[in-house]
């Protein structure tokens, strides 16, 4: 009778672990493997009888076996269960994932847990793992994190140029300018504007005009640094902030955007386009008492190079 009991206990400790959708590993202290169930077979080919009392590590060269020795040392010493989630590592067996083939994901991903098995004495001498299939949780994660930063993006974005949009560069400019102020270091501000642009559009068209904005925008892209932010500040006038630059440094960048522009030539509808833009360039100064003043400096270099025959640099006193 005793025997029946315990022969159907076991029966149905197979069947429940059998159909259990997670997976269930029991390793000893020296991470033997005691238990494995149906779910772990599925996904790894190993049957339970291949690696029952081997090793782990042995199986699962992928499992960092320093890192996962520390992670489950709670579970035996202080008997208390250990949660590690997939985004602090996104799987610790790597299975495949049996999602659509259209799926981003290469391997499932998992939260694992870990249970300490207290003995009759109350010693811990083996753990349960358990392993859960989180994939589709951390797609749609991913997803919209994905998603958020392309919203971001669009929302710092001048969508003809893809230069920074005037709301974000002014933010970027006013912490330049503070900055500025505890920084030994001057950055310099650059103002530039198209010249004659409005016959541009006059002449050729307004999607001309959108093609030179675009090209004039992928020149600037080219001349600065990726430390530089560049932005389009109005429909022709374009910033450009360049962090720690000495002024004359900054004269030479300008002299290139402006002789590049120059040598360009935009074509559209088989129509050849010249053009050139004028540029006023600033220095921080350590007297100045808003951003804005920084700005105005910027713009009266701008506007003495508009009325100094354009198509030139004038750096602010
Ligand atoms: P100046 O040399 O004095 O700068 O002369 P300008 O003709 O360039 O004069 P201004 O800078 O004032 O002209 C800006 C023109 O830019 C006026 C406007 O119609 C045009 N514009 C503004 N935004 C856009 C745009 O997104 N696309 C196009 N095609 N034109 C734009
Ligand atoms: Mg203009």
């Amino acid at each position: 009778m005793a025997v029946d009991s315990s022969l159907a206990e076991m029966h149905w400790k197979h069947d429940l672990l059998g159909s259990i959708e997670v997976g269930i590993v029991v390793l000893d202290k020296e991470f033997n493997v005691k238990v494995w169930n149906q779910f772990m077979e599925n996904h790894s080919s190993i049957v339970p009888g291949m690696i029952q009392d081997k090793n782990l590590f042995e199986f699962f060269p992928e499992i960092d076996n320093e890192w996962f020795m520390r992670k489950a040392a709670p579970a035996f010493s202080l008997k208390s269960p250990v949660f590690i989630i997939w985004e602090q590592r996104p799987y610790l067996f790597h299975f495949d994932c049996n999602r659509p083939i259209t799926s981003q994901a290469n391997y499932m991903y998992q939260n694992i847990t870990i249970f300490p098995l207290a003995s009759l004495t109350g010693q811990v001498e083996q753990v349960c793992i358990v392993i859960y299939d989180v994939t589709d949780e951390a797609l749609s994660k991913l997803a919209m994190q994905s998603l958020n930063a392309q919203l971001e993006n669009i929302n710092r974005v001048d969508g003809l140029t893809g230069l920074y949009n005037r709301r974000f560069w002014e933010e970027q400019f006013i912490m330049e300018y503070k900055r500025n102020h505890r920084s030994k270091n001057p950055s310099a501000l650059i103002m530039l504007d198209i010249d004659h642009f409005k016959k541009v559009n006059d002449t050729h068209g307004h999607p001309a005009g959108d093609e030179v904005l675009k090209i004039v925008g992928s020149i600037i892209k080219k001349a600065t640094r990726e430390t530089d932010i560049a932005g389009r500040y109005g429909g022709d006038e374009f910033a450009i902030i360049l962090p720690d630059t000495p002024a004359a440094d900054v004269e030479f960048v300008a002299e290139r955007i402006r002789r590049l522009v120059e040598k360009c030539t935009v074509v559209y509808d088989e129509v050849n386009i010249s053009i050139t833009i004028s540029i006023g360039i600033a220095g921080f100064k350590h007297n100045f008492t808003d951003n804005i003043q920084w700005l105005d400096s910027a713009d009266k270099a701008l506007y003495q190079a508009k009325n100094s025959s354009r198509n030139r640099v004038i750096l602010s006193e």
